[in-house]
C-alpha cells in the first residue's frame, strides 16, 4: 500500500531518529586526503517519488563527493547509446574489494562489472568516445536535477588527482589488454572529475528517477528502454555495494550503489529512488548509518522488491 506524502516524510524523520546511534561509526575514507576532512557525525536522506515529489531528513539538501554513485549514470549514458560496452565489462559480482586489481589477470583484462573501479574506467572510457566523459554526466545530472548549478568539487578533484596510483594501474593494466580506447591519462581526468561531482542527496535521488520509471526521464523522454533500465537495476544489486552486495541484499534488498563519500543510492522500481549520506564507512566503503537507514527504510515500507 503506498503511504501519503504525509507519511513518508515522517517516516524518514523516524528513520533518522532509529539510526542516530550508528552516525559517525565506522570511518570516513581517508585514501583521498580531501575526503578524510569531512565531518563524520553527518546524516541525510532523501525520496524522490516517480511521480515528482520529494521528501528528505537532516542534511538532504547539503551537497557532498558522489563518488562511486556517479557509475550509475555514467553507465545509463553508454547504454542510451547502445550495449556494445558489454564486451569489454562483465556483469557478475567479484567478491573482491571495489578497487582491485587481482581478477583483471585471469580474465584477460575484462573487469566483472561496471561498478567495481575498473569497470567503471571502461564505462568512461567509452562513453569518451563521445565527447568528454565527464562533462556528459554534468549535462545530465543539471537536467535531472534542475539545478544547473551541480559541479565538480575542484579541490575532492585535485586531492583524488594526486592520490590515483591505484585507478592509474587499473588502467594500464587493461591497455595492456587493449581494453582501453583513449589515452589513460585522459579517462583517469574524465573519471576522477566524475567521482568528484558535488550533489546533496535530494539531487541525487532526483536524478536516478529514470531508473525508477524504467527508463524515463524527468521531462517524459526516454532515456533506456525497458530491458536496459532492468539491466541496470540488476547490476545495482549484484554488484553495486561491492564485496558486501550480498548483505546488502540481504539487509535492505534493493538495488544499490555506494560510493566513499558516504553515499548510497537505491531504487525501488515504479516507486522511487533514494539517496542516503553518512561518511563513516564500514570495511567495505559502505556507508555504516547508510546501509542501516536503508535497511529501516525497507523494513517499514515493505518496499524491497522481494
Ligand atoms: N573515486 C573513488 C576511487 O576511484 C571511488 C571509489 C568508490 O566510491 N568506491 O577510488
Amino acid at each position: 500500500s503506498k503511504l501519503r506524502a504525509v507519511d513518508l516524510a515522517a517516516l524518514l524523520d523516524r528513520i533518522a531518529g532509529d539510526v542516530a546511534p550508528e552516525v559517525g561509526r565506522g570511518a570516513v575514507a581517508d585514501y583521498i586526503p580531501a575526503l578524510a576532512r569531512i565531518e563524520p557525525r553527518t546524516f541525510g536522506m532523501a525520496v524522490a517519488e516517480v511521480d515528482g515529489s520529494l521528501h528528505g531528513t537532516g542534511d538532504w539538501r547539503r551537497p557532498f563527493s558522489v563518488q562511486s554513485m556517479s557509475k550509475v549514470f555514467t553507465l545509463a549514458l553508454v547504454l542510451s547509446r547502445g550495449d556494445s560496452v558489454w564486451t569489454r565489462v562483465g556483469r557478475e559480482p567479484s567478491g573482491d574489494p571495489f578497487n582491485s586489481l587481482v581478477q583483471l589477470e585471469h580474465e584477460d583484462g575484462i573487469p566483472r562489472n561496471p561498478f567495481i573501479n575498473a569497470g567503471a574506467l571502461v564505462v568512461t572510457d567509452e562513453l569518451a568516445r563521445h565527447g568528454d566523459a565527464a562533462g556528459a554526466l554534468l549535462a545530465f545530472l543539471r537536467e535531472e536535477s534542475g539545478r544547473p548549478d551541480i559541479d565538480v568539487d575542484p579541490e575532492v578533484a585535485a586531492s583524488e588527482a594526486g592520490h590515483a596510483d591505484r585507478n592509474r594501474a587499473l588502467s594500464y593494466f587493461m591497455a595492456s589488454y587493449g581494453n582501453m580506447r583513449h589515452p589513460v591519462p585522459s579517462v583517469l581526468d574524465q573519471y576522477v572529475r566524475q567521482c568528484s561531482i558535488a550533489m546533496s542527496c535530494a539531487d541525487v535521488a532526483r536524478s536516478a528517477l529514470f531508473l525508477a520509471r524504467h527508463g524515463i526521464r524527468n521531462d517524459g523522454t526516454r532515456l533506456l528502454d525497458l530491458s536496459a533500465a532492468k539491466r541496470i537495476n540488476a547490476v545495482m544489486l549484484t554488484c553495486g555495494t561491492y564485496d558486501a552486495a550480498g548483505e546488502f541484499a540481504y539487509r535492505v534488498g534493493l538495488p544499490g550503489k555506494s560510493g566513499v563519500g558516504g553515499g548510497i543510492l537505491a531504487i525501488v522500481p515504479g516507486r522511487c529512488a533514494v539517496c542516503v549520506w553518512s561518511p563513516g564507512l564500514d570495511a567495505r566503503g559502505n556507508s555504516v548509518a547508510g546501509v542501516s537507514a536503508l535497511d529501516r527504510f525497507t523494513t517499514l515500507t515493505g518496499w524491497s522488491i522481494f
